[in-house]
């Protein structure tokens, strides 16, 4: 399955992007999160170019993961004439209640998106199946890692998250996984709401290292760290 990258940054180094990918089919796209610089991107990329169908998973609400994503849906309603799909997780009500909030705030009215649950995604060739996955970040906030299977032996994404229980599951289920992509961070501080990466690097089995791909990265040093420790950096589209 191949994931393309918009950015790979995180919320305070914006100069890499916000951490958003995607999966292009033809006319049809899915996008993994929609942070304040994502539209832009998609924009100057061409990603959006000849697409007919938008379906957007949001991880959780800060900023850098759902920013520009009121600007996307209304670019879908008005430039490109269909209603973005929002993919909502299954039995998890008042996280689409406010995701549906904080939409409407963005000016983006019910009819000019539409919603369905993440089991209900299908067509695509990359992927049989995509989920979220619950997962602690911010206590505060409802957060979501996204898990997809794959012809392959599966694909596990987290953005932001703090613990690896979520992965450790996903290995457990997945025995020889396609790739793994996680946020992680070289910060490591006393109520950190990130993964440092000595956590991750404890939680990944030496066989998968070269396929975990380490994104929302906060600074170079992190992304050097990294790949000292035998990790992978995702790539990120050329502009
Ligand atoms: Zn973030
Ligand atoms: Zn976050």
């Amino acid at each position: 399955m191949e994931l393309r990258f918009l950015g790979r940054g995180a919320a305070f180094f914006p100069s890499e992007g916000n951490t958003a990918a995607y999966i292009r089919e033809g006319n049809r796209l899915l996008l993994l999160d929609c942070g304040e610089t994502v539209f832009a991107r998609l924009l100057n990329r061409g990603v959006l170019a000849g697409v007919r169908e938008v379906y957007a998973a949001i991880s959780h609400l800060h900023g850098d993961h759902c920013g520009s994503l009121g600007s996307l849906a209304l670019y879908c309603f008005f430039q490109l004439g269909f209603p973005m799909t929002v993919i909502m997780p299954d039995g998890q009500d008042a996280y689409a209640a406010d995701l549906g909030r904080l939409l409407t705030l963005f000016g983006v009215r019910d009819a000019y998106y539409r919603q369905i649950p993440a089991g209900e995604v299908k067509g695509f060739s990359a992927f049989t199946r995509f989920s979220y996955v619950p997962t602690v970040h911010d206590p505060a906030m409802t957060c979501f890692s996204f898990v997809f299977d794959t012809p392959r032996g599966g694909v596990f994404y987290s953005a932001d998250t703090c613990r690896t229980d979520e992965l450790a599951a996903f290995l457990s289920s997945h025995p020889q996984p396609e790739a793994l992509y996680v946020e992680a961070t070289d910060a490591d501080y006393p109520g950190n709401i990130h993964l440092t990466l000595d956590r991750l690097a404890a939680a990944v089995p030496r066989a998968w290292m070269e396929r975990t791909y380490v994104m929302h990265l906060n600074g170079p040093q992190c992304a050097q760290k990294a790949r000292e420790m035998g990790f992978s950096i995702v790539p990120v589209d050329a502009k």
